[in-house]
This record gives C-alpha cells, structure tokens and sequence, in this order.
C-alpha cells in the first residue's frame, strides 16, 4: 500500500529539513579584492537561446522560430562588436541544439576570447526531465559544444534556472567549475551538497538583473513589456553601483533576441561606459571570475 501524500503543514521535521538542505550555499567566496586589485567584478552572461525558446515550447511557431533567428542573425553580431570595441570578455551559455544550429557562432564567441557554458540540450525545463534523461542530456551537451568550439565547458546555467533532485551531482560528475543559476547571495559561494562541501563555485543570478523579465512578450498571453529602456538601466546601474561600494561583483544576464533592439542596445553600452569610467573594475568571464574567487578561497 503506498503511503498518501502528506500535506506540507503535516511533514515531520526532517521532510521540510531535508527539503531546504539538499542544496545550500556554503561559505562566500568573495575575494578581499578582485584581479589585480579592482574593486568590483563585473560578468556579463548572454543566454543565446536563439529557436530553442520555440522548439522547447512545441516548435510550431514560424514567427517565434524567426524572432530567434533574429538572435543569431543580429542579436549576436551586435553584441560581439560591441564586446570587440570595449575589449572586454563576457560568457555565452548555449543550449546545444543553438550551438548546433549555429555552428559557426560558436567558432567566432571562442575564437574573439570569450567563454561558451552549458545551458541544456534544447533549452529543456531541466526540473521536469527525468534522471537518467537529464543525466545523458548534460553530457551529450557538453560532448557537443566540445566537438563544435574545441572548448570544454566548465560552467552551466540550467535552462530554467533551477535545479532537479539530481542536476548538481551531474555538474558534480561533469567536472564542472561552477553553476550560474541559483540566488542565496549577490557575491560568488561555495555550493553544498546535501550537507557536503562539493568546492564548486555558484555565480549567483537574480531575475532583478535579467533583461528579460523587464522585455518579454508574448502574444497570445498577457506578457507584454512593462518597463521602459530607461527604468531598465536605472534599476542595472543601481545594482552595479551597489556592487561596487561592497567591493562585490555585478552579474548581468542578458538575450541576444531581447536587448539588442536599436531601442535598448544602448542600456549595455552606457552601462559599460558607466563602470569603466570607475577606473578599477575588472570586466571577465564566469569561468574567470569562478577560478580566481576559488583559488583565492583556497578552495
Ligand atoms: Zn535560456
């Protein structure tokens, strides 16, 4: 006979205890100062998404196929040569079904000097696949983006920014440096394991600095944009700003389909401009950022 569900307000002790320790943030990770002596980390992230936000949804959809094209097509260029001008390096986290699309994207994100993470197979909802399934995606993706860059990732971001019973132990297996999708801080931690120190360092995200949480829109549901360009980049150059009197770091997500409008575009180049111009703000990658915070950890 199986057991009824127990409703949350009957859960013993350790059912509600074992919920919240399955993965915790351990210990900060914020170094005393950052590379050669900056103030403040910035990581800029683009989740290239590009057709696999329709084909994770059901693929049917000519016109949002094409609104992902546009991320490929002038979403990314516009970023590169903006990255290229600023000289500064940033993190592209690819599902491989885009990076299989787009071969030659890829070849050109590594070959400019810039990191390339996991981000799924298809943009799958990663918490509603089954073990074993996920377990063989990972992997499969990150054979993938290896054979396509030459590059093996060290980072993910999972698609949907959460983690399954199962996501961290494959990060684990995978060898990886670090996770970029969960939110227990604003500077870098260690992650733990069901209680065990795993010396994997968590990049933290916040949907506050995600470009599309402010953008998006959907046609036939009621998401539209809500937020103006402007309100966008006073609530990004608060949170930079807040970074840099810490000594913290800044972690911007941000999509080639949503913020390379000629409308918003100048919300990161003004943001650029803006934390330059502090004179000792170190602009890296995750896979940097995630390197350096460790070693100087010790970790
Ligand atoms: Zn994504």
């Amino acid at each position: 006979m199986t057991q009824p569900e127990l409703e949350c307000w009957q859960w013993p002790e350790e059912v509600w205890r074992g919920k919240v320790d399955r993965v915790r943030a351990g210990r900060s990770l914020k170094p005393k100062k950052w590379k050669n002596g900056a103030r403040c980390a910035v990581a800029l992230s683009f989740d290239a998404d590009h057709e696999t936000n329709e084909l994770r949804d059901g693929g049917q959809s000519v016109g949002r196929l094409s609104w992902g094209q546009y991320g490929t097509r002038v979403g990314v260029p516009r970023i590169l040569k903006m990255l290229k001008r600023e000289d500064i390096k940033a993190t592209f986290f690819v599902p491989a079904v885009a990076a299989l699309l787009h071969p030659e994207e890829q070849k050109q994100v590594i070959a400019e000097g810039h990191e390339i993470g996991l981000h799924g197979w298809i943009h799958e909802v990663n918490t509603r696949v089954p073990p074993q399934n996920e377990r063989e995606l990972h992997f499969r993706s990150a054979d993938t983006l290896e054979k396509i860059t030459g590059v093996r990732p060290v980072g993910m971001r999972t698609p949907s920014w959460d983690f399954s019973e199962v996501t961290l132990q494959i990060q684990r297996e995978l060898g990886l440096l670090y996770d970029s999708s969960l939110f227990a801080d604003e500077d870098p931690y260690e992650l733990i394991d069901k209680g065990e120190a795993t010396g994997m360092v968590e990049l933290p995200v916040e949907w506050i600095r995600d470009d599309a949480v402010y953008f998006n829109m959907n046609r036939f549901q009621a998401l539209r944009p809500y937020t103006g360009p402007e309100t966008v980049f006073d609530i990004f150059r608060r949170e930079f700003d807040g970074a840099y009197e810490d000594g913290g770091l800044f972690l911007l997500t941000m999509h080639p389909h949503v913020i390379t409008y000629r409308s918003r575009f100048w919300i990161l180049e003004e943001l650029v401009r803006h934390a330059k111009a502090k004179g000792d703000v170190w602009f890296a990658s995750h896979a940097e950022i995630a390197q350096y915070v460790k070693d100087e950890a010790g970790l």
